[in-house]
């Protein structure tokens, strides 16, 4: 699995800014049969954490989140940048690889006691997580885990999301 993934995924230098090595997954959707394999290989990983929702991160944590959330039986839950979600919403800033941001998600995404996974399509300095998993907590909601794709160890995002959930999975790392 992490060798398929690794083989397709293209590198893209210098993008979004120099110095940066962006992780391109859209050769991944253009292979029906490894995305159904990432999807049974994302759940597999996920055997015996109790998940009561999934919650997605724009956007490309919209590409496989949902689908997971589907195989697990669970809601899927949208996390957005500032201004698109239509209902009340809370939100949260936060610093990325390559710049900052505002995420938000709905009020009533998740409720009091619920147990979040967290996926997003790459794991990179863990800034983007840590804000989702900070709104989800603002709703009273627990942390049950991290679903990656990938994930960068090199940037050391693996150790800030430990004071949130120690479950944090992913198919291939770097
Ligand atoms: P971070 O908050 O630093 O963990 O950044 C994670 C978010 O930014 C994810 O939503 C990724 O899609 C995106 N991202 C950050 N760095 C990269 C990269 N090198 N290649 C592809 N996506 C990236």
């Amino acid at each position: 699995m992490e060798s398929k993934i690794k083989q397709t995924v293209r590198d893209i230098s210098d993008f979004p800014k120099p110095g940066i090595v962006f992780k391109d997954i859209t050769p991944i959707l253009k292979d029906p049969a490894l995305c159904r394999e990432i999807n049974t290989a994302l759940a597999a990983q996920l055997k015996g954490l109790e998940i009561d929702v999934v919650a997605g991160i724009e956007s490309r944590g919209f590409l496989f989140g949902p689908s997971l959330a589907q195989l697990l039986n669970v809601p899927f839950v949208p996390v957005r940048k500032a201004g698109k979600l239509p209902y009340t919403t809370i939100r949260q800033s936060y610093d990325l690889e390559y710049g900052s941001a505002t995420i938000e998600c709905h009020k009533d995404a998740v409720l009091r006691g619920q147990k979040v996974l967290v996926h997003d399509d790459l794991l990179a300095t863990g800034g983007t997580v840590v804000a989702a998993s900070e709104l989800i907590m603002q709703l009273g909601a627990s942390i049950t885990g991290y679903s990656f794709i990938i994930a960068l160890d090199f940037l050391g995002g693996r150790d800030r999301l430990k004071a949130y959930s120690g479950n944090i999975f992913s198919l291939a790392s770097y």
